[in-house]
């Protein structure tokens, strides 16, 4: 068969590669026995695939990593970061933010606390913002070996103040690991200011078409990211080839695609905050959100993100959550309500139906605002909340 030369790796979708012959055999696994995080060492899909490898060297590149290992879903790159540093000798006490992705929180109680026996130790937000007076005092009383929490918090969108954090942290040589997922490698990257490792469900901004779901672990030690390699060998946790070659190629536009959702969002938010039918918009971009100084000054210009949670005006929780449902049912002419965010579409959710317990706000929306025209956005929120009245 004669080989084209193609620009991009194409999909090698075989599960075992060709070795040959015995001594090639016997060469290739005891490389992958001595040095498993060989990239040009394959043998099996589960361990390495040079398609998986190229993306992940485009990931290197928007994350400015040493690192990048792809994983089959966001959950799965969370427990890729936190698994290496389980240790069996000592107890592992860990601090968590409590504002984070709720399965994320799940897992931490399920898998974490309830099978593994981690000691674990939640950091809550007051008032919509981080008290870090608190934090360090916690830090300091808990002594935990590894901290976590998210840039962009959800759905509220707290900006957590990451360099700060990091700084506390490591001067109590704490572990940091990042769910930078919201604020993507657009807005900041945690690794340039010293984080540990940090994580994304690829499956939202860095795919962007609500048609993968993926996860990215990102580090620069060595010795950390061979450990992450290692563990996701053993439990299987590696991205398929054809996802993966599709990430590539929407990675391609992810720039482009978060610099305008994110010009759209801020537009938006501007608009729905002056809305008589709005009742309070939660945008990091708005000077009265309670940490918009911390977004302006770790994101430096490049924005506040594609994400918006607003809440709809109404007398009482009765009216809010009819006009909720009103809302929702005039809008999904439009823009639909999926469970997910990063899309180029415009997509929501009502934030009560999912979170209830947590936030139980009658006539909250989450939007994940998409690369439309912003113009055509702003005609149609404004036509239907204009129906609500
Ligand atoms: N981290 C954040 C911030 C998320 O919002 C999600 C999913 O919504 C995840 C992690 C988990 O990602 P995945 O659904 O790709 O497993």
């Amino acid at each position: 068969m004669k080989i084209v030369n193609t620009k991009k790796t194409p999909v090698y979708r075989d599960t075992g590669f060709y070795l040959e012959n015995n001594k090639k055999t016997i060469s290739a696994f005891s490389e992958e026995t001595n040095h498993p995080h060989n990239p040009t060492n394959y043998i099996y899909s589960r361990y390495r695939n040079p398609t998986i490898v190229s993306v992940e060297n485009q990931l290197k590149k928007i994350e400015d990593a040493n690192w990048a290992i792809l994983t089959q879903s966001g959950m799965s790159a969370i427990d890729v970061a936190l698994s290496i540093f389980q240790h069996k000798s000592n107890k592992n006490k860990w601090m968590f933010f409590n504002d984070i992705y709720g399965g994320t929180n799940t897992y931490i109680d399920e898998i974490l606390v309830n099978r593994r026996g981690i000691e674990i130790k939640r950091f809550y937000s007051e008032n919509n913002t981080y008290n870090y007076q608190k934090l360090i005092n916690q830090l300091d009383e808990f002594k935990p070996e590894l901290l976590y929490f998210e840039t962009i918090s959800n759905p509220m969108l707290i900006i957590a103040d990451g360099q700060k954090i990091i700084h506390e942290a490591k001067k109590r040589e704490i572990t940091v690991i990042i769910d930078n997922t919201f604020a993507s490698p657009y807005l900041w990257k945690p690794l340039m200011h010293g984080a540990d490792l940090v994580i994304h469900s690829a499956t939202k901004y860095l795919a962007g078409h609500g048609n993968i779901t993926a996860g990215v672990v990102c580090g620069n030690s060595n010795k950390l990211m061979q450990k992450a390699i290692e563990y996701r060998k053993l439990v299987g946790h590696m991205i398929s080839p054809d996802d993966a070659y599709r990430l590539g190629d929407q990675l391609q536009t992810f720039n482009l695609r978060f610099s305008k959702q994110s010009t759209n969002a801020k537009k938006l938010a501007d608009f729905l905050n002056k809305s008589p039918m709005v009742n309070k918009v939660f945008y990091p971009g708005l000077e009265n959100h309670p940490t918009h100084a911390e977004a302006s000054q770790l994101f430096n210009g490049k924005g506040y993100g594609a994400m918006i949670t607003f809440q709809l005006a109404g007398e009482n929780n009765v009216q809010k959550r009819k006009r909720c449902d009103l809302f929702i049912e005039k809008i999904s002419d439009y823009f639909h309500l999926i469970p997910t965010l990063g899309d180029v579409e415009t997509i929501f959710l009502p934030v009560d139906a999912v979170w209830a317990d947590k936030y139980p706000f009658p006539g909250t929306i989450r939007l994940s605002v998409g690369i439309e025209d912003y113009d055509y956005l702003e005609n149609i929120f404004s036509d239907i909340l204009n129906q609500l009245s």
